[in-house]
C-alpha cells in the first residue's frame, strides 16, 4: 500500500479513537461460552419494550419496501403535542447522538472552540474533534459541570457549549438557578446544547427542563432520546428542539432518511405511554436504592446519581474488577476512557439483575481483586 489512508483523512479524524460502547451480551457469550449474562453497561431500560412500541412496529412490516417519511411528520407532531413545543423547531436524529453530530458539523470548524466539562459524555469530544474544532475542557466541580468555569472559558472563538443534565457517566445534575445564572451570561452567538438524555428519570423539583427556556434563549438546543427511559435504544431515535432557524440549519445536513419507519412508529407510539415511563422510573428508583445501599454496606464510594446508572469508586484500578465481573457473567462499564480509572459505571437493572451484580462482588473471584 503506497498511500497512507489515515494521513489522507482530515486532521481531526486522524487523531480520533472510536467511541467504546458497552460490551454486547452475545460477544461475552462467544468469548467465555457462558449463558445467563446480565448487562448493566449501557443505561438501557431493563423493563423491555413498551407493548405499544411492539404493536406499532408490526404495523410497519408491509411498508418495508418504502422509504420512511423523511420529515417524520407524525413523530414530530407527537413530540410537539406532548411537550407543548412548535413542530418547526424539532430535528429528528438516528439517536440523539446523530443530532449532536449534526450540531458539531453545522457549527464547528477548524479555528473555533467547543466547551464541555471534564467527565462529560464521550460523544462531545469526538464530535468536536471530527469537525476539526478545538475542545476546551473545563475542570469538573465535585464530578459535575462547573458552570461558572464554563462561562469563564468562553472566548471569541467559542461556537458551542455542550452540557449534559444529568451528566453521563457521573449522574450529577445542576439546578434551575445554576442553569439560569449560566445561560444569562452566554452570548447569543454561542450555541448551548443541553443534552437531556436522562431527563425522564430525574425527580428533583429544582431540575431545569430545557424546553421551558427555549422561548427566552434562541441559542438553546435541547436534545432528548428514546434510547433510555423510553426503552428503544435498538431503534436509534432521538431529537433536538430549538428555534426554527437552528433546526433549519441542522436539517440541511441531516441524511435524508436518518430515522427509519420502525423507529418513527415506535417512538410515536411511546411518546404518550405515561404508564411505561412511570413504571420505568419506579423500577429505577428502587434499583438505585438497592445498589447504593449494597455499595455502602461493602464500604464502596459512589457518585450520587439522578440518572439510571451509578459510578462506583473501587479506590484502585478497576479494570481487573471489571474483568472478574465479566467472568461472573455481569457486564458493567469501565471508566478509564473518561479518565476515571478507579470507577465502574453500573446501569440500574431489574431487582434480580442488580442482585446478580451485588452478589458477584462477593464472589471469590471478584473478592480476590477487590
Ligand atoms: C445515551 C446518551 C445519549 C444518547 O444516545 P442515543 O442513543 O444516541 O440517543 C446522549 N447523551 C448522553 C449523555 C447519553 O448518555
Amino acid at each position: 500500500m503506497s498511500c497512507d489512508f489515515v494521513s489522507l483523512a482530515t486532521k481531526g479524524v486522524q487523531g480520533l479513537t472510536p467511541y467504546q460502547p458497552g460490551k454486547p451480551v452475545d460477544e461475552l457469550e462467544r468469548e467465555l461460552g457462558i449463558q445467563n449474562i446480565v448487562k448493566l453497561a449501557s443505561n438501557e431500560n431493563p423493563l423491555g419494550p413498551s407493548p405499544k412500541a411492539l404493536e406499532a412496529i408490526k404495523g410497519q412490516f408491509e411498508d418495508l419496501t418504502r422509504y420512511p417519511d423523511g420529515n417524520g411528520f407524525l413523530l414530530k407532531k407527537a413530540i410537539a403535542e406532548h411537550l407543548g413545543v412548535a413542530q418547526d423547531g424539532i430535528v429528528l436524529g438516528n439517536g440523539s447522538n446523530d443530532v449532536l453530530d449534526l450540531i458539531a458539523q453545522a457549527y464547528l470548524e477548524p479555528g473555533c472552540e467547543a466547551i464541555f466539562s471534564e467527565y462529560a459524555f464521550a460523544v462531545y469530544p469526538i464530535a468536536t474533534q471530527a469537525a476539526g474544532a478545538t475542545a476546551v475542557v473545563t475542570p469538573a466541580n465535585n464530578w459535575g459541570h462547573d458552570l461558572d468555569a464554563m462561562v469563564a472559558a468562553i472566548t471569541e472563538k467559542t461556537k458551542v457549549i455542550f452540557l449534559a443534565n444529568p451528566n453521563n457517566p457521573t449522574g450529577t445534575w445542576f439546578t434551575k438557578s445554576d442553569f439560569e445564572g449560566f445561560i444569562e451570561q452566554v452570548p447569543e452567538n454561542v450555541i448551548v446544547v443541553l443534552d437531556e438524555a436522562y431527563a425522564e428519570y430525574v425527580e428533583e423539583p429544582e431540575y431545569p427542563k430545557g424546553i421551558e427556556y427555549l422561548g427566552e434563549y434562541s441559542n438553546l438546543v435541547v436534545t432528548r432520546t428514546y434510547s433510555k427511559a423510553y426503552g428503544l435504544a435498538s431503534l436509534r431515535v432521538g431529537y433536538s428542539i430549538s428555534n426554527p432557524q437552528i433546526a433549519d440549519v441542522l436539517n440541511r445536513i441531516r441524511s435524508p432518511f436518518n430515522v427509519d419507519s420502525f423507529a418513527l412508529a415506535a417512538a410515536t407510539a411511546v411518546m404518550n405511554d405515561v404508564e411505561y415511563i412511570q413504571k420505568s422510573v419506579e423500577i429505577n428508583r428502587k434499583g438505585m436504592a438497592q445498589i447504593t445501599l449494597a455499595m455502602e454496606s461493602l464500604g464502596l464510594d459512589y457518585i450520587p446519581s439522578v440518572g439510571n446508572f451509578v459510578s462506583v469508586d473501587f479506590g484502585k484500578d478497576a479494570m481487573p474488577i471489571y474483568e472478574a465481573l465479566l467472568r461472573e457473567g455481569v457486564i458493567v462499564r469501565p471508566m478509564a476512557a473518561y479518565k476515571m480509572p478507579t470507577f465502574l459505571r453500573v446501569s440500574i437493572g431489574l431487582e434480580e439483575e442488580n442482585a446478580r451484580f451485588i452478589d458477584a462482588l462477593s464472589s471469590d473471584a471478584v473478592k480476590a481483586v477487590l
